[in-house]
């Protein structure tokens, strides 16, 4: 398929890497000049790379980011026409993902959010796991672009119901997280061996996906993004949003909203969203000990 890829960050660059290699015709772009993908043509704004497209695939970090790709002044709206899809991989807020499709609904043009899981690793291994709002007429086209960049696809409903849902997603990544931090500092203030809590963790009910995923940066004290802390920041922001538009209290998401705010404060905002763990540590006065540490 022809497809313009719009944001090469972290997730996009390897997300348009994998689909040149499955074979599809993409042309790129990225704010920041300079960031390209082997195997795809570079266009100079987001209106000339959706010049033709099929699909124009977003990976942007956030809300105003998205309307400024689609709705600025070089953005991809003089470019559309009937027929086209677009593909929203942003985490996004719901409620402007339905105004931005009724807005280019009068185009004849389809929107699909299609926020992802699996960070850095999925995005690199292909094995993401997408979380889908749309039609099933789009959702349905857009398969095989699907399929080159992950390995499962929810439709959870309609557009902005993928959002919705990666928002009740990473509210649990976040909570998990904490609590996965909390415990890695009171046992190491009580003077547990944190290589054991872990091994002990894996083999019970308390294992999860994340503190799999995060075992091993956090053990070796890795801090380098994987998933950026202002943009775990940033999806917490988009929730407690949502939730009050909802009238629904998260009172838990509340709190771990103010160790984000202050892990800001210190400066560790380009960090992995693991650095939350730094700040539990000064607070105990105490560093966590790994494998490498
Ligand atoms: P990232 O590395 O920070 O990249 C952000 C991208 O957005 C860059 O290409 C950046 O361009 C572009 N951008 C930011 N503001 C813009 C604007 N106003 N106009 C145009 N482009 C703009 O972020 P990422 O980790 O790839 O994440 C991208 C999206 O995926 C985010 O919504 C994030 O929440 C979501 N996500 C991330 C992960 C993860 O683990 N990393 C997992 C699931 C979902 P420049 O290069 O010019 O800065």
């Amino acid at each position: 398929m022809r497809v313009a890829y719009l944001g090469l960050g972290i997730m996009g660059q390897a997300m348009a890497t994998n689909l040149v290699k499955a074979g599809h015709e993409v042309t790129v772009w990225n704010r920041t000049p300079g960031k390209t993908v082997e195997g795809a043509a570079v266009a100079p704004t987001p209106a000339a790379a959706a010049q033709g497209a099929e699909v124009i695939w977003l990976c942007v970090s956030d809300t105003d980011a998205v309307h400024e790709v689609v709705f600025g002044p070089d953005g991809i709206e003089r470019s559309l026409t009937e027929g086209m899809i677009i593909a929203d991989s942003s985490t996004i807020s719901p409620s402007a993902t339905v105004k931005f499709a009724e807005t280019l609904a009068a185009k004849g043009v389809k929107w699909v959010d299609a926020p992802m899981t699996g960070s850095k690793i999925g995005a690199r291994d292909g094995t993401l796991v997408f979380i889908v709002g749309g039609d099933e007429a789009p959702v349905e086209a857009l398969k095989p672009l699907f399929a080159a960049m992950g390995k499962k696809i929810f439709r959870m409903g309609e557009t902005g119901k993928g959002q919705a849902t990666k928002l009740a997603m990473n509210l649990q990544i976040a909570m998990i997280y904490e609590g996965f931090a909390e415990a890695l500092t009171l046992a190491t203030k009580l003077g547990v061996d944190t290589q054991q809590l872990v091994q002990l963790v894996e083999a019970t009910m308390v294992r999860s996906g994340v503190v799999e995923y995060k075992a091993p940066f956090v053990l070796q004290r890795d801090f380098t993004p994987n998933f950026p802390l202002r943009l775990m920041h940033k999806d917490i922001r988009l929730t407690l949003e949502a939730a009050k538009e909802a009238r629904v209290k998260l009172p838990g998401l509340e709190t771990v909203e103010e160790v984000y705010e202050m892990a800001t404060e210190d400066g560790h905002q380009d960090l992995d969203y693991a650095a939350t763990l730094t700040l539990l540590e000064k607070w105990a006065g105490v560093q966590v000990k790994g494998k490498a540490a």
